[in-house]
């Protein structure tokens, strides 16, 4: 089995897992076209990707989930919450401009012999502020406009989430040259396919095994992918706040795994970012910090790994050099050529394909 991480970090997540006869992509948290470049600088063919598998609906996790899988027509594996969450993120609110509501009065008006069955509804509309920013972590990079201020204006009420309907821009700049009447609706996806965390299911020869994790998403999840004969188990499991028995259960035996190690705990409490947020990264539904993956690298891990890829390292909060020594520190005797190899997976380029 084969591991290429394309990126790792607050910025985007992507990672391809490839046996003999199947590959997959965990999440797509970069723009289609950046992942797609990045599948051929590392030798990956995004002809061969059977499907995409999502951890959670992070930006930095599905940034550029839709247009790919529209574009290379190849179903996404996603938890039911997750997908929902997705869909209310991606989908634009209702808007409609006055004079297109004049309209709407007008040919009502008509269509009733002038008895116009209008009533005048207050609707705070065109705005999520919160959503897209909620649900990202720390999201540095390009997104879509979160929302203008509300608009306040007379709303017909039949026409809430009726045909009157203008969609934002595209979520993907991808398809920003796309033309208006062809573009699809930005949550439309190929063919989606539910799992539920705990249940394995299988992509060709590859079984996955999704379990929970602690973070602070609708319904999020780490996998172990194995080899049809177990003979090979690669996990992976970044974006938690804490090691819970399930997680440390499911990282045992695997011959590569990717873990997180986001930020180092002094440079996050001395960094810039403001107190709330802080806090939720160092929640229990936030973020691993090096110490903690080290605690779980001495105390609870089995040791039998080849590789170990540390990810997921915050940019501004940590430093490779903390993040390795930590491992290192961690591991200790362990490290030999044939086993326990660390490695750091980055923001800006794929790491060399991992295989076993
Ligand atoms: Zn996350
Ligand atoms: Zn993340």
């Amino acid at each position: 089995m084969r591991m290429t991480v394309l990126a790792s970090g607050s910025k985007g997540n992507s990672t391809v897992i490839a046996s003999a006869g199947t590959t997959l992509l965990v999440d797509a948290g970069l723009s289609c076209r950046e992942l797609l470049k990045r599948m051929k600088l590392a030798n990956e063919d995004p002809a061969a990707l059977s499907a995409i598998l999502i951890t959670h609906e992070h930006q930095d996790h599905i940034a550029g989930l839709a247009t790919l899988a529209r574009r290379l027509r190849i179903p996404v594996y996603i938890t039911e919450p997750t997908h929902r969450a997705w869909v209310r993120m991606v989908t634009p609110r209702t808007t409609m401009t006055y004079a297109k509501w004049l309209d709407q009065v007008r040919t009502e008006k008509a269509a009733t012999n002038g008895v116009p069955h209008v009533r005048e509804a207050t609707v705070g509309i065109a705005t999520d502020p919160g959503a897209p920013h909620l649900a990202s972590e720390m999201w540095e990079g390009p997104t879509t406009t979160p929302g203008a201020p509300a608009q306040t204006m007379p709303v017909s009420t039949s026409c809430v989430g009726g045909d009157a309907v203008e969609l934002s821009a595209a979520a993907d700049p991808d398809e920003a040259d796309a033309p208006q009447e062809s573009k699809p609706s930005p949550a439309h996806l190929p063919s989606i396919q539910y799992f539920h965390s705990g249940s394995n299911f299988s992509i060709g020869d590859i079984s996955i095994t999704p379990f929970t994790i602690p973070h602070d998403a609708a319904d999020p999840c780490g996998f172990v992918f194995a080899s049809r004969s177990e003979a090979v188990r690669m996990a992976i499991a970044t974006d938690l706040g804490y090691m819970p028995p399930n997680v440390k259960r499911a990282l045992q035996r695997v011959d590569v795994l990717l873990l997180e190690s986001n930020h180092d705990l002094e440079m996050l409490k001395d960094g810039p970012y403001p107190w709330a947020v802080k806090q939720r990264v160092l929640s229990r539904v936030g973020h691993l910090s090096n110490h903690a993956t080290a605690e779980f690298l001495a105390h609870d891990y089995d040791g039998g790994a080849t590789y170990i890829v540390l990810g997921h390292l915050s940019e501004q909060n940590n430093a490779p050099e903390l993040a390795l020594f930590a491992a290192e520190q961690a591991i200790a005797g362990r490290m030999s050529l044939l086993g326990n190899r660390i490695l750091l997976a980055t923001q800006s380029a794929p790491l060399p394909s991992i295989s076993v």
